[in-house]
């Protein structure tokens, strides 16, 4: 069999998923997930709950979260959600892969805003996660200095595209750091707000910005994710690879068992046509082709 053969078929793993370990997860159930995992044929999970610290501002109207959430609201309106409990996190890992032995799990974070946090990023370093995330979820709040806020809020402040742009630059500003993460996850996170009367995402009038992104993460030697709860566009992908990226990682961003590996095969598939696949290893990132 050649490589070519061995490899062309495989699923990536999904190197993006949280449980009922994160704090907006209240649907999550890592058994349940596992047992998808092997149901659906991924040769990995890798569990990478939220790790966000300090306080978020609070975006106009006030939070409207889905579901349920773990945290609390402080007098000025901003949210801190609970702190993850790494031991108990740990321990469920641990009767997981006994319960699934032939899936490699990887327990690992979604660090939040790295570079703000250095403490918490000293932490991650400690504990050896297997697979750290590195994601924004709030930018500088322009109306109280030295705080954040999240993305509804940050919107509001800045507008649609202004938000993408101050996104795209602290993204820079992340990947130039040395907050310990190893993938950029959701390049793409405020098109998650992007009102749907603006219509498509003037991605020309963002390239310079976003091939600079791509060229100062490559330059660090991290890897880029391909989120598939919102597709990111395959040009990025194009543009990723013409920045020397080396290697790619897929991940649902799942919040309960049902949402695994969404869109996998479509995805894969488009991201191979961009120029990257599943090395031998199939529970690795993937490589270039
Ligand atoms: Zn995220
Ligand atoms: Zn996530």
């Amino acid at each position: 069999m050649t490589d070519s053969a061995a490899t062309d078929g495989a699923w990536p793993a999904d190197d993006h998923v949280h449980s009922q370990f994160s704090w907006d997860a209240g649907a999550g159930d890592m058994e349940a997930t596992c047992a998808r995992a092997v149901q659906l044929g991924l040769p990995a999970v890798s569990f990478t709950e939220h790790l966000d610290v300090g306080a978020w501002q609070a975006p106009p109207g006030g939070w409207a979260w889905r579901g349920t959430v773990r945290g609390r609201t402080d007098e000025h309106g901003r949210f801190m959600s609970e702190p993850l409990e790494v031991q108990a996190y740990l321990e469920e890992v641990e009767r997981c892969r006994h319960l699934f032995p032939d899936l490699r799990i990887r327990w690992g974070v979604e660090l939040s805003e790295g570079h703000r946090h250095p403490a918490a990023s000293a932490e991650v370093v400690r504990w050896g996660f297997e697979r750290v995330v590195g994601s924004l979820h709030a930018l500088a709040d322009l109306d109280h200095p030295g705080e954040v806020v999240e993305m509804r809020g940050a919107v509001a402040q800045r507008g649609a595209l202004g938000t993408v742009l101050a996104y795209l630059d602290e993204a820079a500003e992340m990947a130039a750091s040395d907050a310990p993460f190893e993938l950029l996850g959701h390049l793409d996170y405020p098109l998650r707000y992007w009102p749907a009367d603006a219509g498509p995402l003037p991605w020309g009038e963002l390239e310079e910005r976003v091939r600079h992104v791509l060229s100062v993460l490559s330059g660090s030697g991290r890897a880029l994710e391909v989120n598939t709860s919102r597709p990111l566009e395959l040009v990025v992908v194009r543009w990723w690879r013409e920045a020397g990226g080396q290697a790619v990682s897929f991940g649902s961003d799942a919040h309960r068992p049902e949402d695994l590996a969404v869109r996998w095969r479509e995805v894969a598939d488009a991201v191979r046509a961009a120029g990257f696949r599943p090395t031998a290893d199939p529970t690795a990132l993937s490589g270039r082709s």
